[in-house]
């Protein structure tokens, strides 16, 4: 029975045949990334001229100023030393990492964890990121764990370790409050009140003095990010870096 179900669930998530991850056309055996050509000419880079902390956009910014940190952070820094993403959230990548989410698609973890990782060693080569010693996915409350099934922050941050050989480790942040979805929160503020409490460093001293990159599928407020980089920061690592696949700014 269980290996029927194993069987059907491996169709459903287009294992075979291989589907876009996106728009769901049929694409070729060993078209990278899982998305049809289309879809991966449409993917959208972040680009240049963000604040290097937050990473929140700067049009219009004097060159003088490239590279400074925003006023926001200038003012008062986020508890993470850098939030980074290489795709603006928007078009396929939207579509793929809602269907990833919220429609029982597991397997697509695998392409687009590639794809995080294929930007990851890009941000590792020009200094952006620093090699961590530790890789960590954003928590997922237990309750929700068992709704969904994964966790797809938690897949997504396996396959990048996996493909750049960096540690992982599942645990070491935990979700102990269960939050109303932060999709239904309004402002910033409403957001980061959502997660008062809500995120608590399981195992610190694995976190101490250590390099320390927690990844997301998408960085929208930066309210989970920021309440994540806080409880480790608890923790007292050395850096806290934040990597998503997409930003909504
Ligand atoms: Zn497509
Ligand atoms: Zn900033």
């Amino acid at each position: 029975m269980q290996a029927i179900f194993e069987f059907g669930r491996a169709l459903l998530c287009g294992l075979y045949p291989r589907r876009c991850c996106a728009c769901l056309d049929e694409i070729d055996e060993g078209r990278r990334w899982g998305l049809c050509p289309l879809c991966e000419a449409a993917l959208l880079p972040t680009g240049a001229g963000r604040c290097p902390v937050c990473g929140r956009p700067r049009p219009g910014l004097p060159l003088r100023f490239v590279g400074e940190p925003c006023r926001t952070c200038a003012a008062a820094p986020p508890p993470f030393d850098r939030a980074i993403a290489p795709y603006q959230h928007g078009g396929p990548l939207a579509l793929a990492l809602s269907r990833f989410k919220y429609d029982d698609k597991p397997a697509a973890a695998k392409p687009l964890g590639q794809l995080l990782a294929r930007a990851a060693r890009g941000f590792l080569r020009s200094g952006a990121l620093q090699l961590p010693d530790l890789v960590l996915p954003v928590p997922l409350h237990k309750k929700r764990l068992r709704q969904r099934g994964y966790n797809q922050s938690a897949l997504l941050a396996r396959e990048v370790c996996r493909t750049l050989n960096l540690p992982f480790s599942l645990d070491a942040l935990a979700r102990i409050r269960d939050t109303p979805s932060q999709v239904r929160q309004g402002s910033r503020t409403a957001r980061s009140r959502n997660l008062e409490g809500a995120i608590t460093v399981m195992r610190p001293e694995t976190l101490r003095a250590r390099t320390v990159l927690l990844i997301d599928d998408v960085f929208t407020s930066g309210a989970t990010a920021a309440a994540c980089s806080k409880a480790l920061r608890t923790a007292k690592p050395a850096s806290v870096h934040v990597l998503t696949l997409t930003r909504k700014d």
